[in-house]
């Protein structure tokens, strides 16, 4: 099978089987037939299935590692791997990384080592962790070695390419100390350029890792595809993670397991299309529910408690995330627990096949470049928060980042730009070379960037592009060092003085910004649950919006003027919102995060900030209700756009949407005939200047439509 296997294929499945060997009975029933014939039922294209599992206990008669006892030697891999081939369905094989239980028990020496000198164990202490320095990673990649010779198979899913926490094990202490020098510091320090270092370390170390895997597929089986789980790109939580652009090149295309909403399904998927070696991406989440309340368990930092085992998904949530995954041309796979003893649930199989015998129908049109106006631009440095320094790196897998992190602020952002039928893309270091592809970048408190970004973010506004950044941005490089001025300053129009002492302050429009700021006004200011950065304006640029700070700092609980708030009552001229014009283009500064905060209000000023300072006009909009999801793709080859619209609200079944009116920006092109896939039925529209409008009768989740265009110069 071809390498790229996977860019056609839409409908995958993986059966879980964490299963230990405490009871005989366990795999007893396994029926390699059965499960075949399910898979078929469940018109599945691909399947995932365990070669190893967070147990470490191998499924294959391993010379290196430990077959799990409860198999009694029986090869299942290579009955599965033969009779889904003999039936076209593509085996991808799960390889657990990093968690493996049995490694940690019987090697002590490769176990992840917390700072109190504890070993890490996950899931209540039934996955012990090892670590990548240690000399576990050449036994992964022994075992690894021994499957490609043994099977034939397309892929190989390495899940688990993460850190879990902060590591002190002898080996980590030893590179440490001869690449920077010392003693692993144990306390967060984002000023500490020693704790940077470590930080950076991390990544190169996870992805070198990754990078030893991958080399050892691709050298013993050259036609499979290899990708390590993105948890490293998708939690925002620097300590367990290790994110890198390097990172990301040792996977095939990007895939991860999600269990988020219709947004951070929207988010995610975008961030993979455009970072990996392919834009073909693969959306992972369960059949079932987790129980949701891991908050409260410090113990279970990292995942829900429980998987729920027996529950499936109805056919509508099942509808809706593939529709989601498609609509932006990637992968749906659907995890489901085998019953310990090998049985499997038919329902889930009965399900999946209801709603894929639906979503295939659109796989014929799906593909193309995706048209965004908006790119929200994050890195993964930037992902912390100054409010962690001075805490035990040990207490991290427990707190969650803060709104102003640049992580949950893109995210947010998604949030304003999606209800508002804003396209956008989500960018990283991958794209800088493309970042004209879009007419607006936000940099959400991007703390910090490196010399390419900054010349790559100069050239898009001098070429015309808009710029919107917040806070932070750019007043760090990446080794930790703060600089005397943001490195962007000359876009910014401002220069950096200081940051307000007061956590809660307040952005107080300007008189003549009625269309941008709506209600808020002198005397009753946009709230900023943050501090805000003090800056000085360079001549020229234009201020919409100053500071204002409560009548005492919230932080003295003595003074206050008001016991349950902090009213605005010392207001200064010091910008906080202000426009500049650098060459063809403009930028925004925000000294607070705007785009972080969850207030539909607030939301709407920042979408009137990009509405009335945008250079063009967007690609596509609409005035349907918040749930449509809307995206547009351009199939060149075929002349034609591809026209999702997604219906996926926060309460299932979705209420059903009529009557939703989609205006496109044709710039440059002739539309010759719109019609609704798969049905063929043809839409009318109508021709306005270099604009078309149509009307979309009825969404239950997806509508999906082609407008077939000449170019003007054809
Ligand atoms: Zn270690």
């Amino acid at each position: 099978m071809a390498k790229n296997w996977f860019e056609k294929s839409y409908r995958r499945t993986e059966t879980t089987w964490h299963i230990s060997e405490q009871n005989p009975a366990y795999f007893s029933k396994f029926d390699p037939r059965e499960y075949v014939d399910l898979l078929l039922l469940g018109k599945v294209e691909t399947t995932c299935i365990f070669s190893n599992s967070h147990t470490g206990l191998s499924h294959w008669p391993t010379k290196v590692g430990h077959m799990h006892n409860c198999l009694k030697g029986r090869d299942i891999l290579r009955d599965v791997i033969e009779l889904c081939h003999n039936k076209g369905i593509s085996v991808i094989l799960y390889y657990s990384v990093t968690y493996n239980d049995w490694a940690y028990e019987n090697h002590p020496d490769w176990r992840m080592i917390d700072m109190n000198n504890k070993g890490v164990k996950r899931f209540y202490g039934r996955a012990g962790v090892c670590c990548p320095n240690s000399p576990y990673r050449d036994f992964a990649a022994a075992q690894i070695r021994e499957l490609c010779e043994m099977y034939d198979f397309e892929g190989i899913w390495c899940d688990m390419t993460f850190w879990t926490t902060v590591c002190y094990c002898q080996h980590c202490k030893e590179r440490y100390d001869k690449s920077i020098g010392g003693e692993i510091p144990t306390r967060v320090d984002w000023s500490n350029p020693k704790w940077v270092a470590f930080q950076r370390k991390r990544e190169e170390w996870l992805a070198e890792f990754a990078q030893l895997l991958t080399g050892t597929l691709n050298k013993h089986k050259a036609g499979a595809s290899v990708n390590h789980q993105g948890a490293a790109f998708t939690e925002g939580r620097w300590v367990a993670r290790g994110a890198s652009v390097e990172l990301a090149r040792q996977s095939d295309f990007m895939n991860h397991d999600f269990y988020g909403n219709a947004v951070n399904q929207s988010f995610h998927c975008k961030l993979f299309s455009r970072m990996g070696n392919s834009s073909h991406f693969e959306y992972i989440t369960c059949s079932y529910y987790w129980v949701n309340d891991y908050n409260k368990l410090a113990q279970f930092p990292m995942a829900p408690v429980a998987a729920t085992h027996t529950e499936i998904k109805p056919l509508h949530l099942l509808l809706a995330q593939t529709y989601a995954a498609i609509s932006k041309n990637g992968a749906i796979r659907f995890f489901n627990d085998a019953h310990p003893d090998g049985r499997l649930n038919r329902t889930f199989y009965e399900r999946m096949g209801k709603a894929f015998e639906q979503t295939k129908e659109h796989e014929p049109y799906l593909g193309g470049t995706p048209c965004e106006d908006v790119g929200i631009y994050i890195n993964f440095e930037s992902g912390i928060d100054f409010d962690h320094n001075g805490r035990p790196a040990i207490e991290f897998p427990e707190l969650e980042n803060s709104w102003q992190s640049t992580t949950e602020a893109s995210i947010n952002a998604a949030k304003s730009l999606m209800n508002a039928h804003v396209t956008f893309g989500v960018i990283t270091k991958a794209s800088l070379a493309n970042l004209n592809d879009f007419q607006i970048l936000l940099l959400p408190n991007l703390l910090m960037v490196d010399d390419d970004e900054v010349k790559a973010l100069k050239e898009f506004v001098v070429k015309g592009g808009v710029l919107y950044a917040s806070k932070f941005t750019s007043l760090y490089d990446k080794q930790g060092a703060k600089k005397q001025n943001f490195q962007l300053a000359e876009l910014f129009g401002v220069d950096f003085v200081g940051e307000t002492d007061e956590l809660f302050t307040y952005i107080v429009p300007g008189a003549d910004f009625k269309k941008i700021f709506g209600d808020y006004s002198y005397d009753w200011p946009i709230a900023v649950n943050g501090t805000q950065l003090r800056v000085r304006p360079r001549n020229r640029v234009q201020v919409l919006a100053t500071i204002a700070l409560p009548y005492t700092d919230p932080k003295d609980t003595r003074n206050y003027s008001q016991i349950l708030s902090n009213p605005p009552g010392m207001y200064t001229d010091e910008p906080a919102i202000v426009v500049n014009s650098v060459g063809m283009g403009k930028v925004i500064y925000a000294a607070g995060v705007l785009e972080g905060l969850p207030i539909d209000s607030q939301r709407e000023v920042l979408l009137n900030i990009l509405r009335e300072l945008k250079l063009k006009p967007f690609k596509i909009t609409s005035e349907a209700p918040k749930a449509i999801e809307l995206s547009l793709f351009d199939q060149k080859e075929k002349n034609r756009y591809l026209i999702n619209l997604l219906n996926f609200q926060e309460e299932m079944p979705n209420i059903p949407v009529e009557g939703v009116v989609v205006k496109l920006s044709l710039q440059g092109k002739v539309p010759l005939d719109l019609v609704e896939v798969p049905s063929m039925r043809k839409i009318d529209f109508r021709k306005k200047g270099p604009s078309i409008s149509f009307t979309v009768p009825r969404i239950e989740t997806y509508g999906a439509f082609l407008l077939n265009y000449k170019n003007v110069n054809q």
